[in-house]
């Protein structure tokens, strides 16, 4: 009921639209005061990541699965963390695997849990109307894909996560420079391939692969203005590890329940690695599609 609550109030009209008139035609490097440090980071990964590429093509497979192996659990962090268990409620983690789970979103970039659940919630409210922060129907590729992660400020957290405001989701917020410094240098520990394949070109990976969510996943062909066009979109589904997060349009008919993929060509790893935690008692309350006459 607390859920529904939430996402009622967030789908009220809009009381303050969170995109200036002005920000979408800002020049691309003007950031918000409060999102400035994102710019640099971002320009940063991805230098490291050219470099990287450039200096170690082919860095031995050990590298290459680490890699591959933080990003999967990063992408699970994201994916049953941040957008299965906080943001909708579909599902009640244990509180050290919560913890767990947030600690490997942001560990791969995703930022903070306040942050990441109080634009998604927002999103859901309003998609692909006028104030869709990441609407790419309204404002772009470009601008859905990047651009608003520095150009449009964080929504309140009175009003789209006041459920969160307190000590065990703030604390992360705080922690974010530790966890992102060890990201990025991390891998150095393992040898210089490693320093840029387990951090920043690991980093760039995931990066994007979110932000095809977002920019790719609401291009819905012939979709009226302002209705909401998400879309599934089946090749996603190898860049996301088969993690679930690509059958989007699934997602926004339904998006109270934990289960993404809704048929046997659709594969969800995210929803079966719910179900095994589910089987061990770390997870509870898995809300479901409920079958009439079941
Ligand atoms: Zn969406
Ligand atoms: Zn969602």
């Amino acid at each position: 009921m607390e859920a529904r609550r939430l996402m009622s109030q967030a789908m009220q009209p809009s009381l303050n639209r969170r995109i200036s008139a002005s920000a979408t035609e800002w020049p691309w490097w003007r950031t918000t005061r409060q999102n400035r440090i994102i710019l640099p980071w971002l320009i940063l990964i991805h230098a490291t990541a050219l470099v990287g590429l450039i200096l170690f093509p082919l860095p031995g497979w050990h590298v290459v699965l680490g890699a591959a192996t933080i990003a999967w659990l990063g992408g699970i962090g994201t994916t049953v963390g941040y957008h299965r268990a906080i943001a909708h409620r579909a599902l009640r983690p244990h509180p050290a695997v919560r913890a767990v789970l947030i600690f490997l979103a942001m560990f791969n970039g995703s930022g903070s849990p306040i942050t990441w659940v109080a634009s998604h919630r927002l999103h859901h409210a309003n998609a692909d109307t006028l104030d869709d922060v990441s609407s790419p129907a309204l404002h772009g590729f470009w601008w859905a894909h990047l651009r608003w992660l520095w150009q449009v400020d964080s929504p309140p957290v009175e009003r789209y996560c006041p459920d969160l405001d307190h000590f065990s989701y703030r604390i992360w917020h705080h922690l974010q420079p530790a966890i992102l410094t060890l990201s990025y240098f991390g891998g150095l520990y393992f040898g210089l391939a490693a320093f840029f394949w387990l951090g920043a070109i690991r980093l760039v990976f995931s990066l994007h692969a979110q932000c095809f969510v977002n920019s790719v996943c609401h291009t819905e062909p012939n979709t009226p203005f302002g209705e909401d066009s998400s879309r599934n979109v089946r090749w996603l589904a190898v860049m996301h590890f088969f993690q679930g997060e690509n059958w989007h349009r699934n997602h926004h008919a339904r998006p109270g329940i934990a289960c993404l993929g809704w048929a046997w060509h659709q594969p969800d790893v995210g929803y079966a690695l719910i179900w095994v935690l589910e089987m061990m008692g770390l997870v509870s309350e898995v809300r479901r599609i409920r079958r009439v006459g079941a």
